[in-house]
């Protein structure tokens, strides 16, 4: 089926074919003519199946049919919140390039850079607005912005929205909205906690969700190289050199480790960049634009700063450490292998990770093949040890904040009680690993 078929606008049907997209991904042709219908979404999707174009371009339809009141002083008709400033603004791109050929105004707002540019931006008039939760309530307060005239509410990525801690300020601006509006809620996953804030915030809402086996893309090849702890930093330097992998997205648990790991590999001749939490705005985009351009070979990232990164053809993506909750792992492969292109997903296991590895497992609902690379022969005398810090992920009581001291205690606690000793590290791997060199 084409786009043509979709009842989307001449307009937009020209953006979409000078981005090259030659036919609707299956979430798109779904949801597209179903938003089109002015009705409410729940959709269960991720970065990489083409959600964002999929609520992108029946809402700039939606909007581009009426026609705002006058051309300054417009206040938002369209508001679309993201969990991440980077989501932000790979939203945003997808919104003036899907808009090109329409005349709608469309800005971004998030934190940790000026809010003056921003406000005089709201000021000069604007239909579309891409937020993160935390600086759109800052302008709500300071009267910067008006959302009493918002149409349609987009809440992408939903789940890590409430991850995030951000579910009270979703609340507050959700309060700003008029009662009357169409609502799309995206989200990966459906757990207790987004179905209850779905239940109150869309009204008779369609069901969309993309094939769960979509969950783990099956053009993407996953592979785990068992080894020590210590020698991740080592072996992943021999993996970059010796399989010549030009463009590698590597994931860390902590801010911490990312800047550590990002420093090993410069010191091996490897350029590379961290990109987390506590970078600033501008360090975060530069990095990131030095790694789509190829000017450095390595991005290591942390979870949140990753999440819905859009880098095309990405073909590596290695788990460095392996995330505390096994749906962060179908998240964090989801970089390689993108909307039908290959990729390989590397994971570097230690023993401490055997149990977050069984998770995945459980999750993918299979095994994942291992390989032991020679010289890096994980040593069966080293006994497992809780991992202590890291992110707490979602959890059945849900919306944690990242990094603080409950989360800490909680996941060690937790660790401790599932913590894997070394004869079943022993058993585990030798039954289902192979010692070569790999691909
Ligand atoms: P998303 O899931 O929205 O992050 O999109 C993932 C990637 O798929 C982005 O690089 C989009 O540009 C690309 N994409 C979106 N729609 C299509 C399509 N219909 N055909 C091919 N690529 C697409």
């Amino acid at each position: 089926m084409s786009f043509d078929s979709l009842g989307l606008s001449a307009e937009l049907i020209k953006a979409v074919l000078k981005k090259g997209y030659s036919k609707p991904t299956a979430i798109q042709l779904q949801s597209i003519p179903v938003i089109l219908k002015g009705l409410d979404i729940m959709g269960r999707a991720q970065t990489g199946t083409g959600k964002t174009a999929g609520f992108t371009l029946p809402l700039l339809h939606l909007l581009s049919k009426h026609s705002p009141p006058s051309r300054s002083h417009r206040s938002p008709r369209a508001l679309i919140l993201t969990p991440t400033r980077e989501l932000a603004a790979q939203v945003a791109m997808s919104v003036d390039t899907y808009g090109k050929y329409l005349s709608l105004k469309s800005t971004t707002v998030f934190g940790g850079v000026n809010i003056n540019p921003q406000i005089s931006k709201l000021r000069s008039g604007v239909d579309i607005l891409v937020a993160t939760p935390g600086r759109l309530l800052d302008h709500a307060n300071q009267k910067t912005v008006d959302l009493s005239k918002v149409e349609i509410l987009v809440l992408d990525e939903a789940d890590r929205m409430l991850d995030m801690g951000f579910i009270h300020d979703v609340k507050k601006i959700i309060n700003l909205l008029p009662k009357k509006r169409q609502n799309l809620l995206f989200s990966a996953t459906f757990s207790k906690d987004i179905k209850r804030l779905a239940d109150n915030l869309l009204n008779s809402p369609i069901m969309i969700e993309v094939a769960s086996n979509n969950l783990e893309a099956e053009q993407i090849e996953q592979l785990i190289y068992p080894v020590d702890r210590i020698r991740k930093s080592d072996l992943l330097t021999h993996l970059i050199n010796s399989k010549k992998w030009p463009q590698v997205l590597v994931f860390t648990r902590t801010k911490h480790g990312a800047n550590r790991l990002a420093g090993h590999l410069e010191k091996n001749g490897i350029t590379s960049a961290a990109i987390h939490g506590n970078k600033s705005q501008s360090a975060r985009t530069l990095a990131l634009s030095r790694f789509k351009d190829n000017s450095i070979r390595v991005l290591v990232a942390t979870d949140i700063a990753a999440r819905g990164l859009d880098i095309d053809q990405l073909p590596h993506v290695v788990n460095f450490e392996l995330p505390n909750v096994a749906e962060d792992y179908v998240h964090r492969i989801g970089r390689t292998g993108r909307a039908g292109r290959e990729g390989e997903a590397v994971s570097l296991v230690c023993i401490d990770e055997l149990k977050l590895l069984k998770d995945i497992e459980i999750l993918i609902k299979r095994e994942l093949p291992k390989t032991v690379i020679p010289g890096y022969e994980p040593d069966p005398s080293i006994k497992a040890e809780p991992i202590m810090n890291g992110r707490n992920g979602r959890n059945a009581r849900g919306g944690k904040k990242p990094f603080s001291g409950n989360a800490r205690n909680h996941y060690s606690t937790r660790r401790e009680s599932s913590r894997p000793n070394a004869s079943m590290y022993r058993g585990r791997f030798n039954s289902a690993g192979k010692s070569g060199r790999g691909k």
